[in-house]
């Protein structure tokens, strides 16, 4: 085995594992395994290939190789393979919650999550990404005849619930089901940091590359990055900055994985964690970075929301297409009757600030923009 296995707290996933059930049994496929289903059905959903037309950080105005959400969800769950792999978890889990991870996010970006939270608080509600996946797969995903939703596994299904946040039972009677008392799989906490790392190194990218980030900046701040670009531009004196860039990112982004792995282990063994039930009951995750890892990630990213996520011209972006979410809001809920007959028939049992969000929630960025200018013809002094 391994070293740093930990298949002794990894989820079994076979047929005998109450974590595969669903909640309209099926009969078991004849060569693959239930996590193998799910990750198939996400790829297959409408949702995931919507993916492609939301921002994750750069509107498409940028550049057509700058990422997308859905190249960050397939950079997320490279990570998380490559990392379940190396622990001996169950990587057909970890992946399959990596390509589900961001499927309830709305269209332009965490701009785009801000602004439909803030109508929605209007009516007493929260908007939550998390949540809202779920209800992608659950109920608005519609390919079988049996039922409604994808009927994933029970782990995939709290693993989107609970892969970066705790939910207090309290507050959320709906998801009791989930075992909101205890902490998720590794496979499930894995999730977090991987989204982190592509992240951290995605952006560094495309950000220098935007020209809003200047690499020389970057290398006097992020001593994560500078580092290996110092050694690098030593080593190799006469190539091209472009591809120290490269190669330093790429250095990087496999250190932080690295670095989560043993720190993992460290964790695991330190708090004596022997099984999946351990892992549940321990009070705190455990899967981390080192804590000085941890302090290099939390400086990088401190230095990405100053100078990328916070700049004049990302804001600008963002500010206006949470601008058009809020006016489709407004319009929806003063003329219902206008959504698509789908969605109206839904309002009667669900209430129409729901429905709305709902229904912008599931926009790509152009077709949100092609909604918002239809509005705008139909109201022109508005
Ligand atoms: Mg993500």
């Amino acid at each position: 085995m391994n070293p740093a296995s930990l298949q002794f707290c990894a989820v079994a996933g076979d047929a005998n594992d109450p974590l595969v059930q669903r909640l309209h049994p099926e009969a078991a496929h004849a060569y693959r395994s239930a996590f193998q289903r799910d990750r198939g059905r996400i790829i297959h959903a409408r949702a995931f290939r919507r993916l492609a037309g939301k921002t994750q950080v750069f509107t498409h105005r940028y550049s057509d190789h700058f990422r997308s959400r859905l190249t960050h969800t397939i950079e997320v769950a490279q990570i998380a393979r490559t990392a379940a792999h190396a622990l001996g978890l169950n990587e057909d889990l970890a992946e399959t919650l990596a390509l589900v991870h961001d499927i309830g996010h709305p269209p332009f970006g965490h701009a785009g999550e801000q602004a439909l939270n803030a109508v929605w608080m209007e009516y007493g509600q929260h908007f939550d990404h998390n949540l809202h996946a779920l209800r992608i797969v659950e109920h608005f995903e519609q390919r079988y005849v049996g039922f409604r939703g994808l009927n994933l596994s029970l782990a995939v299904r709290e693993g989107i619930v609970k892969h970066s946040r705790d939910y207090d039972a309290d507050k959320h009677p709906e998801l009791a089901e989930y075992f909101l008392d205890q902490r998720p799989p590794l496979e499930a906490q894995i999730i977090d940091l991987a989204d982190e790392i592509a992240y951290l190194t995605a952006d560094m990218d495309d950000g220098i590359e935007s020209e809003i980030l200047q690499l020389d900046d970057v290398r006097a701040h992020v001593p994560l990055f500078a580092n290996f670009f110092q050694q690098l531009a030593t080593k190799h004196p006469h190539t091209p900055e472009k591809l120290l860039l490269q190669e330093a990112l790429k250095q990087m982004l496999d250190a932080l994985v690295g670095d989560l792995i043993s720190a993992t282990v460290a964790q695991v063994h330190a708090a004596s964690v022997q099984s999946l039930a351990d892992v549940r009951a321990c009070p705190h995750r455990l899967v981390s970075f080192s804590p000085e890892m941890e302090a290099q990630r939390r400086q990088a990213k401190k230095y990405l929301f100053q100078h990328l996520y916070d700049s004049s011209e990302l804001m600008r972006d963002h500010a206006s297409g949470g601008a058009m979410i809020g006016d489709l809001f407004a319009h929806w809920m003063r003329a219902p009757e206008q959504l698509p007959a789908s969605h109206v028939a839904r309002i009667a049992e669900e209430g129409a600030s729901r429905v709305v969000v709902d229904y912008i929630a599931g926009m790509t960025d152009a077709f949100c923009i092609q909604q918002w200018n239809a509005v705008r013809a139909q109201n022109p002094s508005s």
